[in-house]
């Protein structure tokens, strides 16, 4: 199997305070990966170290077998989705999700082609010229998915991304989003503090607690052998 995303040994401290300790850990292509953990715990810290949004203090980042641990963002053929959809309010929906395709110079014709791509696999073909203003919330986070998707990412990153929707809608989305996988079949690495999405997304879990990975595995893994007292109890585990 292909990896898509390796870390090496990789390390993040602020000043003197050590937040990620040593972290190795290889996802392969077209796998759906949740860092799962408490606030704190420093599950955003990880996923932007790899988006190249923190810098890395020591250890390697690979996508793609490529060295990326010093490269920009938009070398790295990553797309992040944020918690706070960031959408423009003064463009319509259309707009937003072409922004940064327009930014890149793509060409008119293949900026529409996957504007219209991305609209239907997020059944957004009737919204494309409302304004943010004018959706719902689950709407909007499914524009703000489809500005990740016309960039045609070799990686998905997800921070959160439905923490902001109530519970009904949060459900909806969960499902849209694992239908959005399948359908894309790109790597994804989704961070939650919500062990239910993390549970029934993923393919593997990674458990962050105090600064370092407690438990990597299979969603049923986790749950018949927690290696330890806090991922059965994050979990939900009997065990
Ligand atoms: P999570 O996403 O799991 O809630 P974070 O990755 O945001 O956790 O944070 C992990 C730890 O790093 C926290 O203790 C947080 O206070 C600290 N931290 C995050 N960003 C910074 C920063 N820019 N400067 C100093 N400390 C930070
Ligand atoms: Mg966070």
């Amino acid at each position: 199997m292909k990896q898509a995303v390796q870390l090496r040994n990789v390390r993040k401290t602020y000043g003197d305070v050590e937040v990620i300790k040593q972290v190795s850990l290889s996802i392969d292509e077209g796998e759906f990966i949740a860092f799962v953990g408490p606030s704190g715990s420093g599950k955003s810290t990880l996923l932007r170290m790899v988006a190249g949004l923190e810098s890395v203090t020591d250890g390697e980042i690979l996508i793609d077998g490529k060295d990326v641990t010093f490269a920009e963002p938009s070398d790295r053929g990553i797309a992040m989705v944020f918690q706070s959809y960031a959408l423009y309010p003064h463009m319509n929906v259309y707009d937003n999700i072409a922004f940064n395709l327009k930014l890149s110079r793509h060409s008119k014709s293949e900026i529409e082609k996957r504007v219209n791509e991305a609209a239907r696999i997020l059944r957004l073909e009737e919204l494309l010229q409302r304004s943010p203003g004018q959706l719902s919330g689950g709407q909007r986070q499914r524009v703000a998915i489809g500005r990740a998707i016309v960039r045609n990412p070799r990686v998905f990153l997800f921070d959160e991304p439905l923490s902001n929707l109530d519970a009904a809608l949060r459900v909806q989305m969960r499902l849209e989003i694992g239908r959005l996988h399948a359908e894309l079949g790109a790597t994804m690495i989704y961070v939650t503090h919500d062990q239910v999405e993390a549970m029934t997304l993923a393919d593997r879990i990674v458990v962050l607690n105090n600064c370092e990975i407690q438990q990597i595995g299979k969603p049923m893994e986790l749950y018949q052998r927690p290696r330890n007292k806090f991922v059965a109890s994050f979990i939900g585990s009997p065990n």
